[in-house]
């Protein structure tokens, strides 16, 4: 007879262990199945996030800016180093460590927490039945729940005549794997993943090229720190290329030769890779039987309602696999969310107040609106801005380059949206985040006192601009 749980979570990503960790702390009887196999032959619990997404990316930002520092940096602050190198095989071993680390602490929570944990692929059937193929070839395992949470994530959307091969032409999987870095770089889409894996080969010292389809440089960011990023990045020499469309690549002796289309007309280039990195797709591949009763919508993604329940009762779905931004911090909160729903807890996710982040040198963060979504909205706003220039902790710190933005209600005064490209942006939106989820006003922060020297005082400095009262520049 199948054993029956009051949960089944199908896959162990960010939204997915977390969710089953929260059942569990609810004192629900919970089973987690993930199908992940870490480059060990094991069980990997963690998903995307972390074993070829967040965490393994971070792991090569952080090692290729210490090696970008040392050898740009360094010098001013009469710091010498001569022979500067770089061990291409140590800086992977490292990331797998962190990873391994990581993914075993998570298998140590689920069992701390008393959560079943299968490895292998779930299928969900009619009446909430999941069946499971085990990765090691064992029999199929049948299982019943009263509730089930789908959170099987996604996987990178392929473009036509560009197939990925895992050597030359590669995903974030195969562009975190390098074993050498390639003196040549091209990679198709200047989103999230291009500039984050972008930067780390071009710190490293390869030659980066980004073909980005779109007119607009990081069009889903505010145009003033989008504006100032491509600024620095150019700086930094990545080279990106906007309106220039992609219509094929090819291995051809050892380079990728690609087929480029823009307003110059169609040419071809050849890199010594590829990074392909323009979206991901729900992964919903032989996860629903025929009559599981879960409708897709026409985008892939699992249907889901603001509560998100799918369309067959007792049966939710969060995370990446659903509507909504594709990020961990998103499919956590969703994770807890539904756990909390299903022991009949109160609930609810404010996606107005996710905070977004690009981990680039400086970092790109920002919160709510963006200025150009508030023009074309009709909202009456006021804006206040300050450089990171003027901010002494910056100054001191050799990080004087971009700024914090701050949109608000020109009545209310109520935050819409704030925006910053600078040092720790990661660290500093956080603030911004609680005083949106609070319904903050800008008046709310300019009156907090903020410690000094630090960075967040250019938050502070934005809030007081808005006001035209900001000390340390003009207003
Ligand atoms: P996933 O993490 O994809 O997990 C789904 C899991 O389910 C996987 O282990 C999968 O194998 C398993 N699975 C799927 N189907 C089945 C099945 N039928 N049976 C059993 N198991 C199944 N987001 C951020 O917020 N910050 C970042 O810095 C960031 N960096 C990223 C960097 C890269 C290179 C990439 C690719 C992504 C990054 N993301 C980042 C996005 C983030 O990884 C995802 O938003 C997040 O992992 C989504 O979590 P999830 O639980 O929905 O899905
Ligand atoms: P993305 O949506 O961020 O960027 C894809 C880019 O590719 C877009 O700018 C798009 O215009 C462009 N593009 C699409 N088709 C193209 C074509 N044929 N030729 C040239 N350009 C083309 O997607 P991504 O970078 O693949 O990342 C996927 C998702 O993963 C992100 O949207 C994000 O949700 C998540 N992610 C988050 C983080 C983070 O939070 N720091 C990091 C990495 C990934």
């Amino acid at each position: 007879m199948a054993e029956k749980f009051e949960v089944i979570i199908i896959g162990g990503g960010p939204g997915g262990y977390v969710a089953a960790i929260r059942a569990a702390q609810l004192g629900l009887k919970t089973a987690c199945i993930d199908m992940y196999v870490g480059k060990d032959g094991k069980a990997s619990p963690g998903g995307t996030c972390l074993n070829v997404g967040c965490i393994p990316s971070k792991a090569l930002l952080d090692s290729s800016k210490h090696f970008h520092h040392l050898q740009h940096d360094f010098g001013a602050h009469g710091i010498s180093v001569s022979d500067a190198g770089i061990d291409v095989a140590t800086m992977i071993a490292r990331k797998d460590g962190v990873v391994k680390k990581l993914t075993g602490g998570v298998s140590q929570l689920l069992k701390g927490n008393k959560v079943t944990f299968f490895h292998g692929k779930g299928q969900l059937k009619s009446g909430r039945q999941v069946e499971i193929t085990p990765a090691d070839g064992s029999a199929a395992v049948q299982l019943q729940a009263d509730h089930v949470i789908l959170a099987a994530g996604s996987v990178p959307i392929q473009i036509p005549n560009v197939e990925f091969d895992g050597e030359f032409i590669v995903d974030n999987v195969g562009a975190l794997e390098f074993e050498s870095v390639p003196e040549t770089l091209g990679v198709i889409g200047a989103g999230v993943i291009g500039l984050e894996l972008g930067s780390v080969w071009n710190r490293l010292g390869s030659k980066v090229t980004l073909l980005e389809a779109l007119p607009d440089f990081l069009a889903m960011a505010d145009r003033d720190v989008a504006r100032q990023a491509a600024r620095e990045f150019k700086k930094q020499k990545l080279d990106i290329r906007l309106g220039t469309l992609v219509k094929g690549a090819e291995v051809k002796k050892g380079k990728v030769e690609v087929i480029v289309e823009d307003g110059k007309g169609e040419s071809r280039q050849a890199f010594d890779r590829l990074l392909v990195s323009v979206g991901r797709k729900p992964y919903t591949e032989g996860l629903l039987a025929a009559d599981s009763g879960v409708r897709l919508n026409d985008r892939g993604q699992i249907e889901v309602n603001e509560q998100s329940k799918t369309t067959a009762p007792g049966v939710w779905a969060i995370g990446d696999c659903v509507r909504g931004p594709m990020l961990a911090h998103k499919a956590s909160e969703e994770g807890i969310a539904v756990a909390e729903l299903i022991a009949g807890k109160p609930a609810h996710i404010h996606f107005d107040t996710v905070p977004w982040v690009v981990y680039t040198d400086p970092e790109i963060a920002w919160v709510g609106k963006t200025e150009q979504e508030l023009e074309a909205a009709g909202v009456d706003y006021r804006s206040g801005s300050f450089p990171f220039a003027a901010n002494g902790r910056a100054l001191a710190g050799g990080q004087g380059s971009g700024l914090v933005k701050m949109l608000a209600d020109a009545e209310s005064d109520e935050i819409l949206g704030v925006h910053i490209f600078g040092a720790n942006a990661s660290e500093l939106i956080s603030e911004c985040v609680v005083a949106m989820e609070f319904q903050g006003s800008s008046e709310d922060l300019a009156r907090i006192v903020h410690a000094h020297p630090t960075l967040s005082e250019a938050v502070h400095e934005a809030a007081l601009h808005l006001d035209g009262r900001a000390i340390h520049r003009g207003n």
